[in-house]
């Protein structure tokens, strides 16, 4: 039989590592699957969607701009999924209904504990962005028993809503980037696309505690300006979002094969790879 297919759909596209890390994952479990990138424009999605497990299909991953769309797509929707209002993984179940998830948030949490060795139990934490990649991560992070979580964001209001919004799952405020300076941090997660344009978001420069983490969701060939900026800040550690990437697409691979591979080579290769 031909293999499972699977593809991401985002617009843009064309810079996805996504094809390279499911190939690596299904050659380390031996499973047979088929897995491709796809530029898919919001007004095309739904029907890209269904034409997709219409054709046999069994699972996509959806980035910007389409995970809220993926959100109202999906019949049935995990915890995380439902309260983010956003969703990168949908699975075809056996009754043709579509399942949806959001990885983003463990996938996080999971390159940060495992891969990284933080604890973020009693921990200050300051997120800057109120997009949809923070909205994906606030609950996963909040599960892990901050002492406190600070959004801030360039526009202050967007902070302060949605830090309203998921206020019943833990100590969490928002403000503006204008308003920080006044507080210190164990871990500073750079959520904003700032880095995606080679821009570092306005910071003050005593906002990181002794052995802080400085992480760039963001991830590319060179350091993005806020790894840097951790850098020359003393942070302890000051990475990029590589090992998040892969965490979450591991999740989602779980979620469609039921095997969980093992990530750290795969980061290990994408690391090397990019030093050249
Ligand atoms: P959105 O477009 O939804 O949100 C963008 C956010 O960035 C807004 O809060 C915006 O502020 C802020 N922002 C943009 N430019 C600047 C700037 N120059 N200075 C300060 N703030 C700025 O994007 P997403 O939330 O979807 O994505 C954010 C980042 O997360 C991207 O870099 C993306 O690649 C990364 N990501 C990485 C993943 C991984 O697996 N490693 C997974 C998901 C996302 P304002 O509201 O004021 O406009």
């Amino acid at each position: 039989p031909p293999a499972d297919r699977y593809a991401v759909f985002g617009h843009p596209i064309g810079h996805t590592r996504s094809p390279c890390i499911h190939a690596l994952f299904a050659e380390q479990t031996g499973e047979r699957l088929n897995y491709t990138a796809q530029d898919v424009t919001p007004d095309a999605f739904e029907t890209s969607v269904r034409e997709f497990f219409a054709n046999g299909g069994k699972g996509l991953n959806c980035t910007v701009p389409l995970k809220e769309l993926a959100w109202k797509i999906a019949d049935l929707r995990s915890e995380d999924a439902e309260r983010s209002k956003a969703i990168n993984t949908l699975a075809l179940c056996q009754d043709g209904t579509i399942y949806g998830d959001n990885t983003d948030g463990i996938g996080l949490i999971r390159d940060l504990k495992i891969n990284l060795g933080r604890t973020l139990e009693s921990r200050r934490v300051l997120l800057l962005g109120a997009g949809g990649a923070s909205r994906g991560i606030i609950g996963p992070l909040l599960e892990q028993g901050p002492s406190r979580v600070m959004i801030a964001n360039r526009t202050p209001e967007k902070a302060v809503r949605l830090a309203e919004e998921f206020c019943g799952l833990g100590p969490i405020t928002g403000c503006g980037l204008s308003d920080l300076g006044a507080e210190a941090f164990d871990l500073v997660l750079n959520a904003t696309s700032a880095s995606l344009t080679g821009e570092l978001p306005k910071l003050p420069g005593n906002i990181l505690r002794t052995g802080a983490c400085c992480y760039d969701l963001a991830y590319g060939v060179e350091p993005t300006p806020f790894v840097r900026w951790g850098q020359e800040m003393g942070a302890d550690i000051s990475v990029d979002g590589i090992g998040m990437l892969v965490e979450q697409a591991a999740e989602a691979f779980f979620i469609w094969r039921g095997i969980r591979p093992d990530t750290a080579p795969v980061i290990d290769l994408l690391n090397r790879e990019r030093r050249g």
